[in-house]
């Protein structure tokens, strides 16, 4: 943990509010200040203890305290360097290794993921039972979408419609991919519709985004290199992200990678854009169709806090005709999700659901649009044990592609068959 990063926390508090397990348990050991003061003394040489290692697994990494803070506390790079010394020093109970070894042997591979969609949707059934196993798997099973549509394979180029205006590489991603495919074929059809070529490289693997937020270095390394790799090879001019966490972490590659010159200075010259914030700086080209239907925005934590993207989404869906954009109360704090910390802290992470489920619910708009697919699943099992069934959820991808293409409001949180997936 870097002392010089450290001492930029002048301890003033104003984070705490924002801070989700603060809010939670009004505790300052689980707030940034105190998660900062724990950094601050094992960097002084106190020996990592099991409590210590607790808050800093509380931390769901949100990085709301990074927008709240005056000083400008590099908390994302501290937490980081914090959860790689809590991998390396912190010995976990056989349950928790035994959950996280099955997490990350997973999650970062598409295939093994694609294997797991079956069960995991058999899993819901078996919840209360997976519940007393083992609270992760008790989650897991929670989580799993009601109705995935099949993955379906991509082009390796979708070409522009009209004159090319940019050509874009598209980061498919692990649970984007396999969960919401018709997530990435939006988005595909809208880049093109605007006037780009869309590059869709089919050996890219995951973006090493868990990894990273879970303190494996040198797995989140390997990650960043084959990704920086493959689309350098593209030769775009952006590579266009549709899934929060995964932007995050790209767009932190030289950092992750400053052991290693050459790579940093490749990641340096790849350009990583989230969707919404390309959009906008590329201007809109194709005509909105009317889209009559109400739409609750939420804020994922890692396109808000980490990466700043917040006017760029809404402004997006507001130029759309007939669109009603409502906002979720207390947007600021995260759903629960936060990567993989609904897995390891189902607790806590039930806790933040609900609150936001009743936020959402509370907005009375007919679909919830996220651009996180860990936070679409997080609130939809929330809204569905708060008694308010299946929520209609989409991606902003989709409700641009749904008004680009003059389709009808109700397609949308309503995945299409595979068929017509790339239509
Ligand atoms: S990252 Fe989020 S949970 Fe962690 S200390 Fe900051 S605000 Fe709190
Ligand atoms: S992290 Fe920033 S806002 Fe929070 S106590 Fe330190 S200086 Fe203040």
């Amino acid at each position: 943990m870097d002392p010089e990063l450290i001492k930029d926390c002048v301890h003033c508090g104003f984070c705490l509010p924002t801070c989700p397990t603060y809010v939670l348990w009004g505790e300052e050991m689980d707030s940034p200040r105190g998660r900062i003061h724990l950094m601050g003394q094992h960097a002084e040489g106190t020996p990592l203890t099991g409590a210590m290692a607790g808050h800093f697994d509380a931390c769901l990494g949100c990085m709301a305290c990074v927008t709240a803070c005056p000083s400008g506390v590099r908390y994302d790079r501290l937490i980081e360097q914090t959860r790689a010394v809590v991998e390396r020093e912190h010995v976990r109970r056989p349950d928790e290794r035994a959950v996280r070894a099955l997490v990350f042997a997973l999650f970062p591979y598409r295939r093994r993921l694609r294997a797991m969609r079956l069960p995991m949707r058999l899993g819901r059934r078996l919840q209360p039972f997976l519940e007393r196993v083992n609270p992760s798997l008790g989650a897991m099973a929670e989580l799993a979408p009601a109705a995935v549509p099949r993955a379906v394979r991509l082009p390796p180029l979708v070409r522009a419609r009209g004159p090319r205006r940019a050509r874009v590489g598209l980061l498919t991603g692990c649970v984007q991919g396999e969960f919401f495919p018709q997530v990435n074929a939006a988005t595909a059809r809208v880049l093109a519709l605007e006037g780009c070529d869309v590059v869709i490289p089919p050996r890219q693997g995951c973006c090493g985004a868990l990894s990273l937020h879970s303190g494996r270095e040198a797995e989140a390394r390997r990650f960043a290199r084959r990704t920086v790799a493959v689309f350098g090879r593209a030769g775009v001019d952006a590579v266009v992200v549709n899934a929060a966490g995964c932007g995050s972490s790209m767009k932190t590659y030289a950092e992750v990678l400053a052991d290693e010159p050459a790579w940093a200075a490749r990641a340096r010259a790849l350009p990583v854009r989230d969707l919404a914030e390309f959009l906008a700086e590329l201007g809109p080209a194709a005509e909105r169709r009317p889209l009559p239907v109400s739409i609750a925005y939420h804020d994922a934590c890692h396109l808000a806090h980490a990466q700043g993207v917040r006017a760029q989404p809404r402004d997006l869906l507001r130029a759309v005709p007939g669109l009603e954009l409502r906002e979720v109360a207390d947007s600021a704090i995260c759903c629960g999700s936060a990567g993989t910390y609904n897995l390891f802290q189902p607790a806590a992470a039930r806790e933040l659901g609900d609150r936001k489920a009743e936020r959402v619910l509370a907005t009375g708009a007919g679909v919830l649009v996220s651009a996180n697919p860990g936070c679409s699943m997080q609130i939809a099992a929330a809204v569905r044990r708060a008694g308010g069934g299946e929520i209609r959820v989409a991606h902003t991808a989709e409700v641009l592609d749904a008004s680009l293409r003059g389709l009808d409001p109700d397609v949308l949180g309503r995945p299409p068959k595979p068929r017509r997936m790339m239509r």
